[in-house]
């Protein structure tokens, strides 16, 4: 078993994190396996190193310990680009000149009784779809998500979390009208999440991704895009989220339950693990 825990260094890891890295670190060491450390720091305008020395000291204060090198997306942006000309070059993504106010502006007259947003935000209407824009009139990079499914599908996941456990196959109907053309990659960045996820995962040979259920959803776009590109799935579990006293889910902002908060008014990491739970 191969697990990992994969923070953006755009904050202070939260009680939520610390569950998510204990929960992937516990499991890998109880049979034997391997717990990798990878850094999300793909949004480099969001990402400061502060945050990643933050990381690194909370992580090891907690008793955490990960095999082999840290992985840092920002050192594998080639990567991703290898990866997005090979769906590129099979037909199925298309370049995308829209800006936000464009997507929201033709999103005005939505279909009746489908969803405006999906795992990857605002459905895209498809304006772009039929132009075939060159790179250089683009902002950004989408998948064909019809093109994508005929190709694609069928495909199937296992998820073991408490909330959404069993078998999920993808339905392209679905996966049309719920996702859309999810984006892939930004003038600005070399991927979108969702791909960078499923390259980082392959490469990394994880075979169990343990993680909060807020990104459950999205799992269904990283299924696909392991099928069409031939990569084994691993198994999901997505553990449910550490809420505050009203119930919402702790944000990056909630430095309230930072774990550095909790470390500098003397709490010990038994204590921490009493109050995910673990
Ligand atoms: N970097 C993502 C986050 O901090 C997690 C990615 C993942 O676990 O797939 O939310």
């Amino acid at each position: 078993m191969i697990t990992r825990f994969a923070p953006s260094p755009t904050g202070p890891l939260h009680l939520g994190h610390a569950y998510s890295a204990l929960l992937a670190h516990d499991r890998a060491r109880a049979v034997g396996g391997k717990f990798l450390l990878r850094i999300d720091d793909l949004d480099q305008s969001r990402a400061r190193p502060h945050w990643e020395d933050q990381i690194y000291d909370d992580l090891t204060w907690l008793g955490v310990r990960w095999d082999g090198p840290v992985r840092r997306q920002s050192d594998h942006f080639q990567d991703y680009t290898a990866v997005l000309a090979r769906l590129r070059d099979r037909g199925l993504t298309f370049e995308c000149r829209c800006s936000r106010r464009d997507i929201e502006a033709a999103a005005n007259a939505p279909q009746e009784g489908q969803p405006d947003f999906g795992p990857d935000g605002r459905i895209y209407p498809g304006t772009c779809r039929a132009l075939h824009l060159g790179l250089s009139d683009a902002t950004c990079t989408r998948l064909n998500m019809h093109q994508a499914c005929l190709t694609g599908l069928p495909a199937r996941f296992e998820e073991t979390g408490p909330t959404h456990h069993g078998a999920h196959t993808l339905i392209a109907q679905d996966m049309t009208n719920t996702v859309g053309d999810v984006v892939l990659s930004r003038r600005d960045m070399a991927a979108s999440y969702h791909l960078s996820v499923v390259v980082d995962d392959f490469d990394s040979g994880v075979t169990d991704v343990i993680r909060g259920e807020d990104l459950f959803e999205a799992t269904r776009i990283h299924m696909l895009l392991q099928s069409l590109l031939e990569m084994p799935t691993p198994r999901y579990h997505h553990h449910g989220l550490i809420r505050d006293e009203a119930g919402k889910r702790l944000a990056k902002r909630d430095d309230a339950r930072a774990i550095s908060k909790f470390r500098e008014d003397g709490l010990s990491p038994a204590d921490i693990r009493a109050l995910v739970g673990l």
